[in-house]
């Protein structure tokens, strides 16, 4: 197989503000892997600069993917994603676009959808989480009335007004399901003081309170908590899902932190089995990436794969989430078709 890529420039409608910082425009990476016979697989790779990849990074590290593939079994899927393992670490989302070329290519291959080849009944998938990201009170309104259609909302907080976006968030939508994500600016302590006001607002649960690497505060955080407590920047593939087992309720999986549909599928198998909450989330990317994830979620509790959505300039068309409902593509492998050039 031949791998090919192409760099994509893509904007927020809104510039997206989380407590890391703020952005509108994002690099993402198209990957396209064409066998001898000429068939095809595409694949996309979202770099987050959080977890050390970049437009720049993602292209280099295909290049030292291109020999695996080169005389690669296409079919052999497992194999390939252990492989790209073994050729350098990290780099997730350059090996999660390769590993959704292969799946598209296999979908083709057989004619089916890829949520087929992998088992799954796509009416189990749950709704999808519409994100607000961090903005002054008066913008937070705006987007909350923007987003009216979307039952479930996914309010990014760490910011020095937690409690009046959460004041006009329940202004703007009283009966909308809403959950928080502090991308890990909180402290023990300031997670625990912020759930009296957390409960009175009806939030759902609580994502990623403290920084990764506590792990302890994150066990005594949830032992306080009423609400449950979800891991994301703690949790990239299947084994920290092991070392977060009794540490927290359940985890987010992104394909541009685990690397793969495969190791994805994994993860959600270990938190399972360990009794957790199964989350699927994602960066803020194009709808070929947004799809392939979206194959997944019939295996999820929750989804918050709204990073298309958030797009003014979304070149793609497959799986859609209008009201949060997702409705995958019907088409053979992902099902994703390219809009405009
Ligand atoms: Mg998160």
């Amino acid at each position: 197989m031949k791998l090919e890529h192409e760099v994509l420039r893509v904007h927020t409608k809104h510039a997206f503000t989380i407590s890391r910082g703020s952005e509108s425009e994002y690099r993402v990476v198209a990957v396209r892997v064409t066998d001898a016979d000429g068939a095809q697989g595409w694949g996309e790779a979202a770099p987050s600069k959080f977890y050390g990849e970049t437009a720049d990074t993602i292209p280099a590290a295909l290049g030292m993917f291109a020999p695996v593939l080169e005389h690669a079994d296409a079919w052999a899927l497992e194999d390939l994603e252990a492989e790209l393992d073994h050729v350098i670490r990290g780099n997730a989302a350059a090996k999660a676009a390769v590993s959704a070329a292969l799946h598209d290519l296999a979908g083709k291959r057989l004619g089916v959808p890829v949520y087929r080849l992998l088992g799954l009944n796509p009416a189990r998938a749950p709704l999808s989480s519409f994100t607000i990201a961090i903005a002054g009170a008066d913008e937070v309104r705006r987007k909350v009335r923007e987003a009216a259609s979307y039952p479930v909302l996914k309010i990014k907080l760490g910011s020095d007004h937690d409690e009046e976006i959460l004041r006009v968030i329940r202004e703007e939508a009283p009966n909308a399901i809403v959950r928080v994500d502090a991308n890990a600016a909180w402290t023990p302590k300031h997670t625990l003081n912020m759930m009296d006001c957390l409960v009175a607002h009806r939030v759902e649960f609580v994502e990623q309170p403290l920084p990764p690497h506590d792990l302890e505060g994150l066990r005594f955080v949830r032992e306080r908590s009423p609400l449950p407590i979800i891991a994301d920047e703690s949790c990239l593939v299947a084994a920290d899902v092991a070392r977060l087992a009794g540490v927290v309720d359940g985890i987010n999986i992104k394909l541009a932190k685990c690397g793969g549909l495969r190791e994805a599928v994994k993860m959600a198998a270990v938190a399972r089995a360990n009794g957790m909450l199964v989350m699927m989330g994602c960066m803020i990317e194009t709808s070929l990436a947004i799809t392939a994830a979206a194959h997944l979620a019939p295996l999820l509790d929750y989804a918050d794969l709204d990073g298309a959505a958030l797009l003014a300039d979304d070149p793609y068309t497959g799986a859609t989430i209008n009201g949060g409902v997702i409705k995958l593509p019907d088409g053979p492998g992902l099902g994703v078709t390219r809009a405009r050039r």
